[in-house]
């Protein structure tokens, strides 16, 4: 057993995974049925089905029992052959992990952005990925791969401006698209996007437990993988697309995960996916008022493309962000995001996400105020009662309800 017996639920106000509602843990704990039985074609039809929704997408969605991780290695591996040029962009610490991954498979990627902290704290410059397209007669560069929503920094990048920046350059380079962190809490559109391979993951927007990852595709990815040469079994999109056609999959699929999924899309569906984004930008408003109230810097340094997924808080200089996590951890009974790469003991990351409402964001500010109060960091005045006058502007008054 653990040393330490903290009191009451856990704040797990990590960018991902997000808390786990009762609803869907409860639904996980059925029977794992047989997955080549009756029963189980209907689930995944249905799953299949209304993950379409969620991606806005009519094209198929490839569901992995595996993390974001893996489902990264599938976008790669199902439509590159080895050597390809890619044209990559630093946002931050898991655009730069992608990168790594395109090295490790034989991929040549092109690094675009700006290494230092500064362009960790803005989005996807998409007149760069035009003018680097542009210069690309000969058209060798096969594919612009981004993060939509970049969890290292807080920083959400305009994916459709990307998709204008390819088209405007007349290059037929594909788009992937990272949106682990994104999907379910952030706008996104697939389709509407021109998007050819999204990678997507369970553990935040969806608020499931770490454990299934996605691939949505388009036509014209599907059309490359026929001729891609890196090698790959497992990830292989073809036959999984097959099967999938009558709700089963070529191995044995993560079923309980699945039956996380099922309840998961009921309620954000029936929420509203429009109703999903609101309350993600709303909370992220807040949560935005308390970082200026206590007189600290956001991350994200470019007020278009704040996350509505989480808050990046960065500490004063000689205030290690880590040590000020720990005392949060400690007295409160909360998680809050590290500091990832570069920005190590410099920042920490508030989750707004998932299940998130009005009263948890404001119970996970109060123990940030305490937590930075306790470190000693001067903050200049309540990021608490900043943050709820912010949501009571943006409520409903008793007087308007009639
Ligand atoms: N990409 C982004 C944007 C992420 O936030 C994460 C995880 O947090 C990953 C990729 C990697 O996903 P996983 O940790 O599920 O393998």
């Amino acid at each position: 057993t653990l040393d330490f017996h903290p009191a009451g639920r856990h704040f797990l106000q990590i960018p991902g995974p997000s808390p786990v509602p009762d609803r869907i843990l409860r639904a996980m704990s059925y029977p794992t049925i047989d997955h080549r039985g009756p029963e189980f074609g209907a689930l995944g039809l249905k799953v299949l089905a209304g993950i379409k929704k969620v991606f806005k997408t009519e094209q198929p969605v490839i569901i992995y029992p595996a993390s974001g991780t893996g489902a990264w290695e599938a976008a790669l591996c199902n439509v590159f052959s080895p050597g390809d040029a890619v044209l990559m962009y630093e946002t931050g610490h898991f655009a730069t992990l992608w990168k790594k991954m395109a090295e490790a498979l034989g991929l040549k990627p092109e690094f675009l952005g700006d290494p230092g902290i500064e362009g960790w704290r803005r989005g996807v410059q998409a007149d760069r990925i035009e003018a680097r397209l542009r210069e690309d007669s000969s058209h060798a560069i096969k594919a612009v791969c981004v993060v939509h929503n970049e969890t290292s920094t807080g920083v959400t990048s305009d994916i459709a401006a990307v998709r204008r920046a390819i088209d405007a350059a007349g290059h037929p380079a594909l788009l992937l698209v990272d949106t682990i962190s994104g999907l379910g809490s952030a706008d996104y559109r697939h389709d509407e996007w021109g998007v050819d391979v999204t990678v997507s993951g369970s553990q935040k927007g969806l608020m499931l437990p770490p454990g299934i990852s996605f691939n949505a595709v388009s036509e014209k990815a599907i059309a490359a993988s026929k001729s891609a040469r890196l090698p790959r079994a497992f990830w292989d999109w073809t036959e999984i697309i097959e099967m999938n056609k009558t709700g089963y999959w070529p191995y044995t699929p993560n079923t309980n995960l699945l039956y996380g999924l099922h309840e998961a899309l009921d309620m954000i569906l029936g929420e509203g996916l429009d109703n999903v984004f609101q309350r993600h930008q709303r909370l992220a408003a807040a949560c935005r008022a308390a970082v200026n109230a206590w007189g600290l810097e956001i991350q994200c340094a470019d007020p278009a493309v704040y996350s509505p997924v989480l808050t990046g808080v960065m500490t004063p200089e000689g205030f290690d962000a880590d040590a000020i996590r720990r005392i949060i951890y400690d007295n409160f009974n909360m998680s809050l995001g590290t500091g990832l790469g570069k920005m190590k003991g410099k920042m920490f990351r508030i989750g707004h996400l998932g299940e998130a409402n009005e009263l948890t964001l404001m119970a996970t500010l109060a123990g940030c105020e305490m937590g930075l109060k306790l470190a000693g960091v001067p903050i200049a005045g309540s990021g608490v009662s900043a943050a709820m006058e912010n949501l009571m502007a943006g409520s409903i008054a008793a007087a308007d309800r009639k």
